[in-house]
């Protein structure tokens, strides 16, 4: 107190104004709150390619827990071995050799899962349920004293409570299997007779408190996941996919191409890709300023996006260039589409900060994008169709094609 009072008002001031210019904070951006509830609740919101990204992420602790899981397993023989009786060893021992072909078979799956994103969630799904469907199979096949002597097995239910936290599960996935577990417990209860004792009431407040735990890692991770993969992937002006997202989109969309033909690559589903510059845009920013230009980019790209199917994809590429992906559309197809959205740009009203008129048109450049080449070659081609529309005047459409030999 005293030393507040003698501190002189000047010394004050100027360690208000240190505050003041120290830098934010490094990772402010990544701060988790509450308010994404909606988002790590459910699946609901989150979009296909997420989906990818949470399944591989979700893949790599199934595979790690797995392990952990499936060395433990074996070690718990040696335990039993020392504290059971052999008349109870053999009831154990077919529980944990179940056990364990369960756990390496679950190890197989999520190893050779890929990009299949239910059959990982199934083995996220069977890696939690089968030690508890091991401990449900101990309590009901042994006798009902002996339960007693078993050494480490009520733990489990709060084991696989714990190990929800290490998923990025959704809160209604965790909730759901907290629950069942929350019973498995209830059960185990009734069998050793401590249901409703001081004893179990004890044990089902802490598995309750640990679920909650877990629900709240589950939250800040999920959502921690969520706003990396938004930050890697999207342009934040415009919200379109930035152009690393992009190329990977493009080497995902011709594997399917490669795919869904089958043998003799007949090519039945053409894809054209669709460059897109802005014609004398630094006269925009020079006229207008850089915040009008900045609104002229989430207009043109809300206007791509309108001009487009759900299935097709639009990013920004760079500055004032976005890419149109047209899934399905060969190249006389996606040169309508192209004269479409040059004409569309050309006629739509954008508008300054004020409401006046700002005259836009768009170059863009048309290329088939093939199954098996590198993408940065098909994007090169639609680059070379660009300079050629900028030269042929600009607000046009250019084309280059692939002559195909043998
Ligand atoms: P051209 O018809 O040959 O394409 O002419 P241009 O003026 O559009 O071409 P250039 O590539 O020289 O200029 C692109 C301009 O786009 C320059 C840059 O200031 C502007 N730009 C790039 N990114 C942004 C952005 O995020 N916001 C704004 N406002 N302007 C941007
Ligand atoms: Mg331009
Ligand atoms: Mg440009």
């Amino acid at each position: 107190m005293s030393t507040r009072k003698t501190r002189k008002p000047r010394e004050y001031q100027n360690r208000r104004l240190d505050a003041l210019a120290a830098p934010p904070e490094a990772g402010h951006e990544l701060f988790v709150g509450l308010s994404s509830l909606g988002d790590t609740l459910s699946r609901r919101h989150h979009s296909r390619d997420f989906a990818f990204a949470h399944s591989r992420y979700l893949r790599s602790r199934v595979l790690a827990v797995g392990l952990i899981f499936s060395l433990l397993s074996p070690l718990w023989i040696v335990v039993d071995a020392l504290a059971l009786p052999a008349e109870l060893l053999k009831y154990t021992l077919v529980g944990r050799v179940g056990l364990m072909l369960g756990l390496l078979t679950v190890l197989l799956l999520a190893f050779t899962s890929g990009e299949r994103v239910r059959r990982v969630r199934f083995s996220a799904g069977m890696l939690l349920a089968l030690p508890a469907a091991f401990y449900l199979f101990v309590l009901v096949v042994l006798p009902d004293p002996q339960v007693q002597r078993l050494v480490g097995y009520g733990f489990i239910p709060f084991l696989l409570v714990a190990s929800l936290s290490v998923f990025p599960f959704t809160l209604l996935e965790s909730l759901f299997a907290g629950l069942l577990l929350l019973g498995l417990l209830g059960f185990s209860q009734v069998i050793d007779g401590s249901w409703m004792t001081g004893r179990g009431m004890e044990a089902l407040w802490l598995l309750s408190s640990l679920l909650m735990v877990s629900l709240a890692a589950n939250h800040f991770q999920l959502s921690l996941l969520l706003r990396l993969y938004r930050q890697a992937t999207h342009d934040p002006l415009t919200g379109l996919f930035n152009r690393g997202a992009l190329e990977i989109h493009l080497a995902k969309i011709q594997a399917w191409q490669r795919e869904t033909e089958g043998p003799g690559r007949t090519g039945n589903i053409p894809c054209s890709l669709l460059l897109l510059d802005l014609d004398h845009f630094k006269r925009v920013n020079d006229s207008y300023g850089h915040s009008v230009g900045d609104t002229v980019l989430q207009q043109f790209a809300e206007l791509l996006v309108g001009q487009t199917r759900r299935h097709d994809c639009v990013a920004r590429y760079g500055g004032e260039e976005f890419v149109v992906l047209l899934v399905g559309s060969g190249q006389a197809r996606a040169m309508e589409v192209a004269e479409r959205i040059r004409y569309a740009v050309e006629s739509f009203e954008f508008a300054d900060h004020e409401g006046r008129r700002i005259p836009v048109t768009t170059s863009i450049g048309v290329t088939p994008l093939l199954e098996d080449e590198p993408t940065l070659a098909a994007l090169r081609r639609a680059d070379e169709a660009l300079f050629q529309a900028k030269r042929d005047g600009r607000n046009q459409v250019a084309a280059v094609e692939v002559t195909t030999h043998g």
